[in-house]
């Protein structure tokens, strides 16, 4: 089938003579899918991701399942496991490493990576049993993977490249308090964050800080074709408040909508960046503000999200370019979502209940808001997206659904105490897998 080629509504292609440093396409080639450390035992993918079976089952296979091995092999991980490199949301697992606290308590690891697309979870079950659950997804990285290998199995420099074409791009941490949102978005927060801190946690940063390491060598590298502009905005959605972490005075802000922006929180602080320096400022900033606020206002951050958003602004080199047509905005959003699983912690009293329902609110609504995408792409039909009914998923809106590119990085703790939150985390990963994010515009 031909690429998609179309980019949001009002971002006009390059012509093709300039374009070439530029193609949109970039952000839709597939995740690398390379062999190494993570395919260390040679298995190949389930056949299926569905289903649960007994991992002491009779384990010959049967004939069916032969031919089916057969079929695996002649495609690539991703096909075998009913995946596209089409798909404009792609979903990434990362199971940290077991800490050595946990395995004094007794903790086991009970999640494996199995390939570099496949993931296995063993369950333990009545007097001695065990059951395993597999999973498939674009990309599965084990504890073994480091802070700098993130990126390119996740794709994301891709996505940079799609932003920087006009796309809106979204990169969403999901996963249970503890299993790693904060260190794969941004670093270790407890470095980050402390006093005094200026930067230099170098092997440990996170998603963000490489992400803006890219954009800058690619902007760079363009910029006798183009003129990028780079805004950096960093906020909080706390209890259905909005509060700006590059100022901390704003609290409690309101999101409206607009007819052009769609919904935007009007008095953000939006820093303008034309240094690296100043978006690795913003980072810091923001990270170390999420942590005065939490603890002003006495909460924990992991009950917050967090958003920091780039908007980019592509205009051309050469002004004298009459044929280049309107300025593009591309927009990149990376979300660290609250712990996950507030979600079924129902029985909190008082204030603690407004809260955890608010928090529920947004990770709920964003829940229904990814199962009815992933409907709507299934069945093909028009369904009513419930954007509208979190702040959380009103500041997505434009990243979900329609021509965005997104990745979801579900975040796992291996142990064997956390096992019920890991099922939790990867079923809502599947889900997330649904939504196909099929491009509505075609130019
Ligand atoms: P979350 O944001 O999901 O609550 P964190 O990202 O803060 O969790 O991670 C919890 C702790 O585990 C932190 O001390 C963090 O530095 C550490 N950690 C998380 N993932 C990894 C990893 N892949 N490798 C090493 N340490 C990690
Ligand atoms: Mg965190």
């Amino acid at each position: 089938s031909p690429p998609i080629s179309a980019l949001p509504p009002g971002v006009p292609p390059l012509p093709s003579s300039r374009g070439s440093s530029l193609t949109p396409l970039d952000g839709l080639r597939p995740f690398p899918v390379p062999d190494g450390p993570f395919n260390a035992s040679g298995m190949m993918p389930p056949p299926s991701n569905r289903g649960v079976r007994a991992a002491s089952a009779n384990t010959r296979p049967s004939p069916l399942a032969a031919s089916g091995r057969g079929a695996a092999a002649a495609m690539s991980p991703l096909q075998a496991n009913n995946l596209s490199e089409a798909d404009n949301i792609k979903v990434a697992v990362r199971v940290r490493p077991l800490f050595p606290h946990e395995t004094e308590r007794g903790g086991t690891s009970v999640v494996q990576v199995s390939s570099n697309t496949t993931i296995k979870v063993v369950v333990p079950g009545p007097a001695g049993t065990s059951m395993q659950r597999d999973f498939a997804f674009h990309a599965c990285l084990g504890p073994e993977v480091g802070q700098a290998d993130v990126l390119h199995l996740c794709g994301v420099p891709q996505l940079l490249d799609a932003a920087l074409a006009g796309y809106n791009v979204t990169i969403v941490a999901y996963g249970q308090t503890g299993s790693g949102k904060t260190y794969t978005m941004s670093g270790r927060e407890e470095v980050i964050s402390s006093d005094g801190y200026s930067g230099g946690d170098t092997q440990h940063d996170g998603i963000m800080t490489r992400a803006l390491q890219h954009l800058f060598a690619a902007m760079q590298a363009r910029k006798g074709d183009t003129k990028y502009g780079v805004a950096a905005s960093y906020l909080e959605i706390y209890n259905e408040g909005i509060y700006d972490l590059l100022n901390l005075k704003a609290k409690n802000l309101p999101v409206k909508w607009d007819a052009a922006l769609g919904f935007y929180v009007p008095g953000l602080k939006q820093v303008p960046c034309t240094k690296i320096d100043t978006m690795m400022d913003v980072i810091r900033t923001g990270m170390q503000h999420r942590h005065v606020g939490s603890h002003e206002l006495n909460i924990e951050s992991s009950r917050s999200h967090a958003i920091m958003t780039l908007t980019l602004h592509a205009t051309p080199a050469d002004p004298a370019a009459a044929d280049y047509g309107a300025p593009r905005m591309g927009k990149i959003s990376f979300v660290d979502l609250a712990g996950s699983e507030r979600l079924k912690d129902t029985k909190s009293e008082g204030a603690m209940l407004k809260e955890t329902t608010n928090i529920n609110k947004s990770l709920f609504v964003l829940g229904k808001v990814i199962s009815a995408l992933a409907e709507r792409d299934s069945a093909g039909t028009s369904a009513h997206i419930p954007y509208r009914d979190s702040k959380l998923t009103k500041l997505l809106m434009d990243c979900l659904g329609g021509n965005a590119l997104a990745l979801m990085i579900a975040c796992c703790s291996p142990a064997s105490t956390a096992v019920e939150e890991t099922l939790s985390t990867l079923s809502y990963a599947t889900r997330a897998k649904n939504i196909q994010n099929r491009p509505t515009v075609q130019y």
